[in-house]
């Protein structure tokens, strides 16, 4: 159902390296600072044995690691038959990139395993991912101080509560074991948020373009988001949630969602809610009731539309399609969905991109938080929540009684009431950690983008600002 990459492109890995050096031309930096950033420090590649169905089947999974001007270096695991190291280094770069942009402490890295793991039952891919952590986690390839794993696709809370397990087991008396992955479930240590955040993320992401009128005019769009017309390919964590939030919240449109086994389309808006529970159930989009099926999904990312979001896999917009699109605004909310070559054609079209570093950083933000949580051993809000809680009650309590005593008989309306009278739990404290991040790290870009006369777009700008930063670390270090 993807689209084919034509042979002439570079391979997922050279086309984040283009895109760097693209950036890099702009910038003062001396040669070997600059090699220093680009190239990856390390790749550990493992090959294990797990014992399934009577038989031992051996398993290829990867941990590259990109840059640890910060430590932990941090990025998710991926389960996918795709998995290779090319892809590995280039996710890795882009957590670096990524996590300099929203100003997340990490270095940046990322893991995989070549594995489709709609093959295995729960209880195998058990056995097949501790195996995997155990591997890793005798290397300190998984660890709270040095290197802190995420979901990526094919992965997800289930995956991260035994990676956290297998950990414990191996370290016992780490007090702080907890924090050796994020993306937990909340009763093994996760976070308020932690799921929805990359597709929460791409939402605020669109908040924030929508705001910004030079970027809205670069793009030739008007209004809000209400009755924008949306593409999603890819009805997965990041793609569900940033649907469902740009639709029930927004009031966007999702014209149509394209799936590996196809698209649907229907210019009156899907459901996404009901259209997930369809997928949960149906595990396929074929026979969904309220949109008409198209075989060929992957056409459907050149479909007349305001915003295109490509949720799913790197590469799908490329030299064979680049041309056709007719988005004007495309939200990268996967890891490299427009290649490198691709790029150039959309830039010249003036399609206006927002780019991958930025757009899915949501996850990574909230991660952190993850990660703070477990380090402090603390929920957030804990502390102060009852104590914000009486102190606005009193301030209430004081203006209703002065409204009594003046005899105007002003009376506060309940909704302000009950908005007010509440203290922030974790989960609004996340929301508004995560929404504070997206806008900053924003305007850091679009001060660039529309400042600077030789930055034509926001993926330069974007890594402008984060090879910025990490140039920046590496000489505090000294080098
Ligand atoms: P996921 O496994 O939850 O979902 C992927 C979805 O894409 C699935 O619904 C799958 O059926 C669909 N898909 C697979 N192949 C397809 C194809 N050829 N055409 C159309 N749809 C296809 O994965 P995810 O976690 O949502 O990740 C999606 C993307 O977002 C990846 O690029 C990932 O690196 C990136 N990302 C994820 C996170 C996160 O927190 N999960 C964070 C940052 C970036």
């Amino acid at each position: 159902m993807t689209t084919a990459i034509p042979a002439a492109e570079p391979s997922f890995r050279d086309s984040v390296d283009i895109m760097f050096n693209r950036a890099v031309a702009l910038m003062d930096l001396s040669p070997g600072l600059e090699e220093k950033i680009r190239v990856c420090n390390a790749t550990y590649t493992v090959r294990f044995g797990v014992r399934l169905r009577g038989r031992i089947q051996t398993f290829t999974g990867y941990r590259s690691v990109h840059s640890e001007h910060m430590e932990p270096v941090k990025g998710g695991i991926r389960y996918s038959l795709g998995v290779n190291q090319d892809e590995v280094e280039a996710l890795a770069a882009l957590m670096t990139y990524k996590c300099a942009l929203v100003e997340a402490p990490f270095g940046g890295s990322k893991g995989g395993l070549c594995i489709d793991p709609r093959e295995y039952d729960e209880h195998e891919l058990e056995l097949i991912t501790r195996r995997f952590a155990y591997e890793l986690i005798k290397r300190d390839m998984i660890n709270p101080a040095q290197n802190v794993p995420a979901p990526d696709m094919g992965t997800g809370e289930r995956e991260m509560a035994w990676i956290a397990d297998q950990y414990k087991r191996m370290n016992t008396t780490d007090i702080n074991g907890v924090a050796c992955v994020t993306g937990k479930p909340i009763n093994a240590g996760g976070i308020q948020g932690r799921t929805e955040a990359t597709g929460r993320g791409v939402q605020y992401a669109l908040h924030a373009f929508f705001r910004d009128a030079q970027g809205m005019a670069k793009a030739g769009l008007q209004g809000t988001l209400a009755g924008k017309r949306v593409i999603v390919q890819g009805l997965g964590n990041v793609g569900y949630h940033a649907a469902k939030f740009l639709s029930e919240e927004d009031d966007c449109v999702i014209t149509t969602v394209i799936e590996r086994d196809g698209a649907l389309k229907n210019d009156n808006g899907i459901n996404v809610e009901a259209l997930h529970q369809w997928i949960a159930k149906h595990d396929t989009i074929k026979g969904y009731p309220d949109a008409t099926l198209i075989e060929d999904g992957a056409e459907l990312l050149t479909a007349e539309c305001d915003i295109l979001i490509p949720a799913a896999l790197e590469g799908v917009i490329n030299l064979a399609n680049a041309h056709d699109v007719k988005a004007p605004l495309i939200v990268e909310a996967a890891n490299g969905p427009v290649t490198a070559g691709a790029d150039e054609i959309l830039r010249e079209k003036g399609v206006v991109i927002i780019p991958d570093m930025y757009a899915n950083a949501g996850g990574v933000t909230v991660s952190y938080f993850e990660w703070v949580k477990n380090l402090s051993h603390i929920r957030f809000g804990r502390m102060q929540r009852r104590n914000e809680e009486s102190r606005h009650q009193l301030l209430v309590d004081e203006l209703e009684r002065l409204s009594a005593d003046s005899g105007v008989g002003w009376q506060l309306s309940p909704n302000f009431k009950d908005k007010y009278l509440r203290g922030a739990g974790e989960l609004e404290l996340v929301r508004s950690g995560l929404y504070d991040t997206m806008v900053d790290a924003y305007q850091s870009m679009a001060a660039i983008w529309h400042n600077r006369d030789d930055v034509e777009d926001l993926r330069t700008a974007a890594y402008l600002v984060s090879i910025g930063k990490v140039a920046a670390s590496y000489r505090a270090k000294g080098l």
